[in-house]
C-alpha cells in the first residue's frame, strides 16, 4: 500500500465542500455517473479507431444502493485508469480543479452560487458532500506495462491510500460511504428521482434496480384468444439512450414527436400545437425538439419548460438569457456543448456565441411559421388564435422577429375574415382614411359588449378587427410605431362620426349659449362623476346621446394595470363621454320645454337607453327606467 497527500493549495477544501455547498447535494450523483458514461464513450471511440480490438461486451452503466452497508456505488465498463492516471487525474487535476470551484463559489453572492451549482463545476470531488469516505476501484483497458487493478481511498482529509487489488473486469468502480447527515440518498426512490432527472437521456444504459414489467409469451394464447402476458421482473434501465433529437429529422415521424412530448411531460394532457427540429453543427453544435404548446390565459405558469442539456447531460430548465424571451414559452429541449455552463446568468445574457444560438432559434422559429403559413394558410388559420401570444410577444420584444413576423401575422375582423397586414392595409384603404390620410384601423375587444359599436360601423361600411387576445392592447402600440400614418381606434372610443373623421364638423342647431343652458339641464339627470358631456355636431338621424369611452384615457388606465408606473390611473373611476347630439331634435325640444319635470324625464330616458345599449344600467336604475317606461307607454 501506498500513502499520498494531495497537494493542497490554499486551505482544505473538504469541509467547505461539505457546508458551503449544502443546497444541492444531489448533484454528486450526476457528476459521478456523467463520467462513468464519458469513461464509456471514450473506449468507444478507442475501439472504433482500431485501438482497442477486444470485445466490449455490455457496457451498461449500474449504480447500486446498499441500505445496510450505507454505500452507493457507480459501476462502469469504461476505460478505466492506471495508477499513474488516478495520480494525474484524480489527486491533481480533479482535485484543482475543484479547489477553483470553491474559490469562485466562495466570491459569489447567493443567486450566483445557485446558478452555478446547478451546473458543471465540482466533478468527481462532489461525492464528498454526501461521503465520509470515497474508494475508487479502477482498472484500465490498456494492457502491458503498470495495468494491475487498483484501490484509491480517501476518507474527507488531504490523505489517500493507493492499493493494488485483484480486479477482474476493466473500468471502474466508484464506492460512496453516506455520511449520516446524507441517509436520504440511501433509499430507492430518492436515487431513482435523481437519476430520472438528471440521466433520463444519456448514451449509455443506465441500469438502477429492479422493475416489474409485462411482457407477451411466446405463441400462447389466453382465454379471450390474446397474445398471452405474464409480469416479469427486470433490470431497469433508466435511460432513453437515442433520444428523438438526436436522430435526423427526415428519419422522425409526427407520432415520435408526439410520443417525446409526452416523455417529456407525463403530466402534460394536451397535445402540442407543433414542433421545431433543431439541428446544426456550425458555426456551433446544436441539437433539440421545440414544441408550441396551447398557451393558456396565465402563460405565465408555462414558461421555463424548455430542458437544457448538455450532450445529453440534464443541466438545467432554467434557459433564461439562452432562448429569446418569448420563447422561454415554448416547451421542448436544447442540447449544446458549446453554451457555456460554468458561468453566471449575467455572463451568459453577454456572451456571444449565447447571442448567436439564440439568433438561430428565433430564426429557425420564424421559418417554421413562415412556412407553415405558405405552404397551408388554411391550417395556419386554424392554429392562429393558439399561436397568436407568441408571435406577438416576439414581435413586441425583438425587432428581427418582428420583420420576419410582418408577412405572417394574420388580424381577423369582426366577421372571421383572416388578413396579413400587408392585405389588410389594401382591404381598407379607400374607406378608412380620414381627413388627414391617416389609415384608421378600427378594433373591438369584445364582441358582446361593443355589439352596437361595432353594428354602427359596419352598417357605415367600416371593417372592425377583433382584437381580444392577452397581448392585443400592447401590440397596438407596437403596430402604431411600425406602420406609418395609421392609427387604432377601439370602436366604443368615439361617435362613428369622430372615429374615421371624413370632413370638417357640421354646423350646430344650437348656438354657444344655447348649449351653456342645456348643459346644466342635463347634468342634473346624470352621474356627474363617471360622465363628461361633450356637445358633438352629428347628423339629425343619429342618436340623441351616444356613451363613450375615450380612447387616450382607456390606454392610460389600461397601461397601469399592466403596471406601466402610472399606477394612480388604476385607481381612477371608469371614465365616459356622454356624447350629446344638437342636431337631433329631441335635444332642441327637451330645451325649449317649460316644464321641468318633462324635461327631466326625457333626458333620464334618453340616458338611461344610451346606459342600455352599452350595458351600464343596473340595480336601481334599470327599475326605475322599466317604471318609466311603462308609464310613458301608458
Ligand atoms: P471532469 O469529469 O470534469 O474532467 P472530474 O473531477 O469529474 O472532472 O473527473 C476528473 C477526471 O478523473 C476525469 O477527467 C477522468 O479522467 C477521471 N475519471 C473520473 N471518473 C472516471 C471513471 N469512472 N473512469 C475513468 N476515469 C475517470
Amino acid at each position: 500500500m501506498e500513502k499520498g497527500k494531495i497537494n493542497v493549495q490554499t486551505e482544505n477544501i473538504f469541509p467547505i465542500i461539505k457546508k458551503f455547498l449544502y443546497s444541492d447535494h444531489e448533484i454528486f450523483l450526476r457528476e459521478l455517473v456523467s463520467n462513468a458514461v464519458d469513461a464509456t464513450q471514450k473506449l468507444k471511440t478507442i475501439a472504433s479507431l482500431g485501438k482497442f480490438k477486444e470485445d466490449l461486451g455490455d457496457l451498461t452503466i449500474h449504480v447500486k444502493v446498499d441500505k445496510k452497508a450505507k454505500t452507493i456505488s457507480v459501476i462502469d465498463r469504461g476505460i478505466g485508469m492506471t495508477s499513474e492516471e488516478i495520480d494525474k487525474y484524480i489527486n491533481e487535476i480533479a482535485f484543482s480543479s475543484a479547489e477553483e470551484f470553491v474559490k469562485k463559489f466562495k466570491t459569489k453572492t447567493e443567486a450566483d452560487r445557485n446558478a452555478i451549482i446547478g451546473q458543471f463545476g465540482l466533478g468527481f470531488y462532489s461525492s464528498f458532500m454526501v461521503s465520509d469516505k470515497v474508494e475508487i476501484l479502477t482498472k484500465t483497458y490498456k494492457k502491458g506495462g503498470p495495468t494491475k487493478a487498483i484501490k484509491w481511498v480517501c476518507d474527507g482529509s488531504p490523505e489517500y491510500t493507493l492499493t493494488e487489488i485483484d480486479k477482474k473486469d476493466r473500468g471502474t468502480e466508484v464506492i460512496l460511504h453516506i455520511d449520516s447527515e446524507s441517509k436520504e440518498f440511501l433509499e430507492e426512490y430518492r436515487i431513482l428521482e435523481l437519476l430520472k432527472k438528471y440521466s433520463k437521456f444519456l448514451p449509455v444504459p443506465i441500469q438502477f434496480g429492479t422493475e416489474k414489467v409485462w411482457e407477451k409469451v411466446e405463441g400462447e394464447k389466453d382465454k379471450d384468444g390474446k397474445d398471452k402476458e405474464v409480469e416479469v421482473v427486470k433490470s431497469r434501465i433508466i435511460n432513453d439512450t437515442h433520444p428523438l433529437w438526436k436522430k435526423k429529422p427526415a428519419d422522425c415521424t409526427d407520432e415520435e414527436y408526439k410520443k417525446f412530448y409526452r416523455k417529456l411531460y407525463p403530466f402534460s394532457f394536451e397535445e402540442p400545437l407543433f414542433h421545431i427540429h433543431l439541428n446544426v453543427d456550425y458555426p456551433f453544435n446544436l441539437t433539440g425538439i421545440l414544441y408550441f404548446p396551447k398557451v393558456k390565459k396565465n402563460f405565465e405558469i408555462q414558461k421555463d419548460k424548455i430542458q437544457l442539456y448538455s450532450n445529453q447531460v440534464f443541466v438545467t430548465d432554467s434557459v433564461e438569457g439562452i432562448v429569446p424571451d418569448f420563447l422561454t414559452l415554448l416547451h421542448g429541449v436544447i442540447d449544446s456543448p458549446d453554451i457555456p455552463l460554468n458561468v453566471s446568468r449575467s455572463y451568459l445574457q453577454s456572451d456571444s456565441s449565447v447571442k448567436k444560438i439564440s439568433n438561430y432559434i428565433m430564426r429557425k422559429v420564424a421559418d417554421k411559421l413562415e412556412e407553415q403559413f405558405k405552404n397551408d394558410r388554411k391550417k395556419f388559420k386554424e392554429k392562429w388564435d393558439d399561436i397568436k401570444v407568441f408571435i406577438e410577444y416576439g414581435m413586441i420584444s425583438e425587432v428581427k422577429f418582428y420583420e420576419r413576423a410582418e408577412k405572417f401575422w394574420l388580424l381577423k375582423n369582426s366577421k372571421g375574415k383572416y388578413f396579413t397586414l400587408e392585405e389588410y392595409k389594401k382591404h381598407i384603404k379607400d374607406t378608412q382614411k380620414d381627413k388627414d390620410k391617416k389609415l384608421v384601423y378600427l378594433y373591438a375587444n369584445n364582441l358582446e359588449e361593443q355589439h352596437s359599436f361595432i353594428q354602427a360601423a359596419t352598417d357605415r361600411g367600416y371593417d372592425v378587427l377583433i382584437m381580444d387576445g392577452i397581448l392585443d392592447n400592447h401590440f397596438i402600440n407596437t403596430l402604431e410605431q411600425k406602420l406609418t400614418d395609421t392609427t387604432f381606434k377601439r370602436v366604443d372610443s368615439d361617435t362613428i362620426d369622430n372615429l374615421i373623421k371624413k370632413e370638417e364638423t357640421q354646423p350646430s342647431k344650437l348656438d354657444d349659449k344655447q348649449k351653456e343652458a342645456l348643459k346644466p339641464v342635463i347634468e342634473r339627470n346624470i352621474n356627474k362623476e363617471k360622465f363628461t358631456v361633450v356637445f358633438e355636431n352629428l347628423s339629425e338621424t343619429d342618436l340623441p346621446f351616444t356613451i363613450i369611452r375615450p380612447e387616450f384615457m382607456r390606454r392610460m388606465k389600461d397601461m397601469s394595470a399592466l403596471g406601466g408606473g402610472m399606477d394612480y390611473m388604476g385607481n381612477l373611476p371608469e371614465q365616459y363621454n356622454l356624447v350629446v347630439n344638437p342636431n337631433n331634435p329631441l335635444i332642441c325640444k327637451i330645451l325649449d320645454e317649460k316644464d321641468q319635470a318633462i324635461q327631466d324625464k326625457t333626458v333620464k330616458q334618453i340616458y338611461d337607453l344610451a346606459l342600455l345599449s352599452q350595458n351600464l344600467l343596473k340595480g336601481q336604475e334599470l327599475t326605475d327606467f322599466i317604471k318609466r317606461s311603462v308609464e310613458i307607454i301608458k
